[in-house]
């Protein structure tokens, strides 16, 4: 049944801004609402810039309209101040976006470089395929974009189409109905510096916003090592649901781990962290499969969690199948049924955590 806007605004008088006390229609907080058989479009505005309440107020939003309307695809947006000309025409670019059709968006995040964050990317969006859920991975790891070689497709040009005026770049279909861009499909290895910052700034809004994914369950982004610029413009463009974090064992305890994870909790981001995964773990021989070697320590990622208050999502040991599954173009989830099954379980944890 098609929800009437009336209803919505019914409903959303339920919702108090805590601060003021008022409830957020009365408070005209409510900018605008749109609502169709499938969608229902909300557009709240918070007339402070960066009102500490904004994300907790949409988190509220989406959930109570979800609760009443579970069959519809649900986007709340938060807009600030009174409204001006080039804010509106962000707003419009917003209003066009091709994430719309995105059910929950997951960050995979990591401190450093070489950690595994791109593999673990490539094995849990195959694992969310492999439980019946429809994925995307959007590769904006400007500094070693490397989803396009872990799916063997690295040859793939993406197309473009106009439609109505507006323009769409076709993923790449992989590993069985995985949709992909990357940065990498648009930069040659030796144009990499030339695009950083500015120009891969702006090249990243572009597949954001107009990348044809349907309608999909999940999309991961595999996001650049570290902090920065490029991370707070993805974080403004994208409604990111929740962010796992990789890491390795000597890493774990480092000041890039935990910058990371106080990036995404920062109040003005206000990103649940899901969890962490520890990659490498520990290294088991092909020719004894039952060792356990803890290579690079043990135990420290268990500790970090608890300590910053964070789930260990779970370990990967450092198994030569993964590393031939990357090169190969075929994550080992496919391939390697312990890793299939270490990579099932964190999966399902995700998916639980943002139900
Ligand atoms: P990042 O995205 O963090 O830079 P990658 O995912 O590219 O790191 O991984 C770096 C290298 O380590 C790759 O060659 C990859 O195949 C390998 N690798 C990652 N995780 C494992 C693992 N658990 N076991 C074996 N090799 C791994």
């Amino acid at each position: 049944m098609k929800p009437s806007k009336e209803d919505i605004s019914a409903l959303l008088k339920g919702v108090a801004h805590p601060e003021t006390g008022s409830d957020i229609v009365s408070g005209g907080f409510v900018d605008e609402i749109s609502a169709d058989e499938e969608k229902i479009t909300v557009s709240l505005r918070f007339r402070k810039a960066r009102d500490p309440f904004a994300a907790k107020i949409r988190d509220r939003v989406e959930q109570i309209l979800a609760e009443r309307w579970p069959e519809a695809r649900i986007t709340v947006f938060i807009r600030e101040g009174e409204g001006n000309k080039a804010k509106d025409a962000i707003e419009r670019m917003h209003e066009k976006t091709t994430t719309r059709g995105i059910g929950k968006i997951i960050a995979v995040a990591s401190g450093k470089g070489g950690v595994g964050k791109s593999t673990v990317t490539a094995n849990l969006a195959v694992s969310l395929r492999n439980a019946g859920y429809r994925v995307g991975v959007l590769d904006a790891d400007i500094y070693g974009p490397s989803q396009a070689k872990m799916f063997g497709c690295e040859d793939y040009v993406p197309d473009a189409v106009s439609e109505n005026g507006t323009d769409y770049i076709i993923p790449a279909e992989v590993a069985g109905g995985i949709k992909l861009i990357s940065i990498a499909m648009f930069i040659r290895p030796t144009d990499a510096l030339l695009w950083r910052g500015t120009l891969a700034n702006s090249a990243l809004r572009q597949l954001i916003h107009q990348t044809r994914w349907g309608d999909i369950d999940f999309l991961l982004v595999d996001l650049p090592p570290g902090t920065g610029d490029i991370h707070l413009s993805i974080i403004q463009e994208l409604h990111i649901d929740g962010a796992v974090i990789v890491s390795t064992p000597q890493q774990i305890a480092v000041a890039d781990v935990v910058r990371g994870v106080e990036m995404f909790r920062n109040e003005n981001v206000n990103i649940p962290v899901l969890g962490i995964v520890e990659n490498m773990a520990w290294f088991t021989p092909r020719e004894l499969p039952g060792s356990r070697y803890y290579v690079f320590g043990r135990g420290g990622a268990a500790r970090y969690a608890a300590e910053a208050g964070v789930e260990l999502l779970g370990e990967i040991p450092l198994i030569q199948s993964i590393m031939e599954g990357s090169d190969e173009g075929r994550p080992a989830v496919t391939t390697d049924a312990e890793v299939e099954e270490r990579y099932r379980d964190i999966a399902m944890k995700i998916v639980d955590k943002l139900r």
